[in-house]
């Protein structure tokens, strides 16, 4: 099929997609046809930059990886039968582990029952999941807003502030230099990224961008601003940066931020979208420093690996902005009783199954073996850092970094650069990663880097 296909010729090829979504397994000339067809489909119609971009996995296109199956909970494989240990974690979106069987039974009973809300009766799903948050999360974190993605409880939350802030005279937003707050054009306003804020500029106006992890740097711009007449309105920050390649602050930055933003009346935003629901041993990150945010950005994993799900959830002093008018802000499928059914499974599994207890303990064996795999190879690894099952090397150079994550992906473990770059190759598996699992992609990095040493 191209694109002059007819109508009719669009709908038989999508029954032979059909009847390969429902065949478990494929084979023979029909496996090679269907690998070729994805390459093909991936350069010619979604963006021929993937396969180079990807090119760990893509590089020989006869070849190249196309998924197919969650196998277990840490474990998928390619459309060949090739099994990989997952230690990437969709970046962050598996913490309950791959297809999940009560997030999967939870979503699945809401889908037979009521998929998607009708936009005007009450929505009992996410009424409960609201309440759920409102219990989970730190300090006065009470009212939820429901999105589809981290970019989007990025936006409420910048929305959220401002809004608040404004009849304060506050405006200004600080950011961090590194942060990664999303795409679209607020929350890229906070990102940090060079190379993806540039073809954009102007972008948003009002947003600073100092040193994550300086405390010192940041009372010194808050102190400006309010000197030049331009108070700042909220802090925005992750508190382990992810996409920056994982760069856990001092301990003591978090509560002096904290007490910043109370000395001047600053709306303080944590954006946990990577960092929340377990991943660095505690629900969420700024538990570690007995910080609660005034707001916080959810999703990721909120949705248990199954179905998108987001939210930000803020103090009720902040989001009264929206009870006059709820509608200020809105979101068509934010919120949707699928989304937050997979949610509330997904707590469940996290508190029942003590998952980010469990993200500290093998976190800690990991980061233990990295520490040690750095002494042996001072050469290629500049650093292996992180906090629970959010982890990463940093290598000397990108081409180093590639070669490791190529290296373990041929022997079949998931890891990948950062966004950003290859240097720094994150480490992020489903927190049900068990401590064999953990031992055996400790055993396989070694392995890879003493090939790479003899190179
Ligand atoms: N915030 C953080 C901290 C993130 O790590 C990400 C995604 N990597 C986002 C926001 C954006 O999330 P999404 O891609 O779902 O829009």
């Amino acid at each position: 099929m191209d694109v002059t296909a007819t109508r009719q010729e669009i709908a038989r090829f999508i029954d032979g997609v059909i009847d390969t979504i429902e065949t478990p397994e494929l084979s023979g000339d029909r496996l090679e046809r269907f690998n070729a067809s994805v390459v093909e489909a991936v350069r010619d119609y979604i963006n021929p930059g993937l396969l180079e971009n990807r090119k760990s996995v893509a590089e020989q296109h006869a070849t190249a990886a196309v998924e197919w199956r969650s196998n277990g909970p840490n474990t998928l494989t390619d459309s060949r039968g090739n099994e990989y240990l997952d230690c990437l974690g969709g970046f962050g979106i598996y913490n309950v582990g791959h297809r999940n069987p009560s997030v999967i039974n939870a979503v699945h009973c809401q889908m037979e029952k009521h998929p998607l809300h009708s936009q005007e009766l009450l929505e009992p799903v996410s009424a409960m999941l609201a309440k759920v948050l409102a219990a989970l999360t730190p300090g006065a974190l009470k009212y939820s807003f429901f999105t589809n993605s981290g970019g989007e409880s990025v936006e409420a939350a910048l929305k959220l502030a401002k809004g608040y802030q404004a009849p304060r005279g506050r405006s200004t937003i600080i950011s961090t230099i590194g942060a990664y707050h999303g795409k679209s054009h607020g929350a890229l306003s906070a990102t940090a990224k060079p190379f993806f804020r540039r073809p954009f500029l102007p972008l948003v106006p009002g947003f600073q961008h100092v040193p994550f992890g300086d405390i010192k740097a940041m009372r010194q711009v808050v102190s400006d601003h309010e000197r030049m007449g331009e108070p700042v309105a909220a802090i925005i920050l992750e508190p382990v940066q992810g996409e920056a390649g994982v760069i856990v602050p001092p301990d003591d930055y978090l509560p002096a931020i904290r007490q910043l933003c109370d000395e001047y009346g600053i709306v303080l935003i944590l954006d946990e979208v990577q960092t929340g629901f377990g991943r660095t041993g505690r629900m969420f990150a700024c538990e570690h420093y007995d910080v609660a945010p005034d707001i916080i950005c959810l999703a990721k994993s909120m949705g248990g690996g199954v179905v998108p799900a987001g939210a930000v959830v803020a103090t009720e002093e902040i989001f009264s902005l929206l009870f006059d008018n709820p509608l200020l802000h809105m979101s068509t499928f934010g919120g949707n009783p699928m989304a937050c059914a997979a949610a509330l499974a997904t707590i469940r599994e996290l508190i029942d199954r003590k998952l980010p207890e469990a993200a500290e303990e093998n976190g800690a064996m990991m980061l233990d073996g990295m520490l040690s795999l750095w002494k042996e190879y001072p050469d290629l690894i500049i650093e292996a850092r992180g906090k629970g099952l959010l982890l990463a090397f940093e290598f000397s150079t990108n081409d180093v970094g590639y070669a490791f994550a190529k290296g373990m992906f041929d022997r079949g473990v998931l890891v990948a650069g950062t966004t950003a770059n290859a240097k720094s190759v994150r480490i992020e598996p489903p927190l049900t990663i068990t401590p064999a699992q953990c031992r055996h992609a400790l055993n396989v990095a070694s392995e890879v880097l003493e090939t790479m040493q003899a190179a």
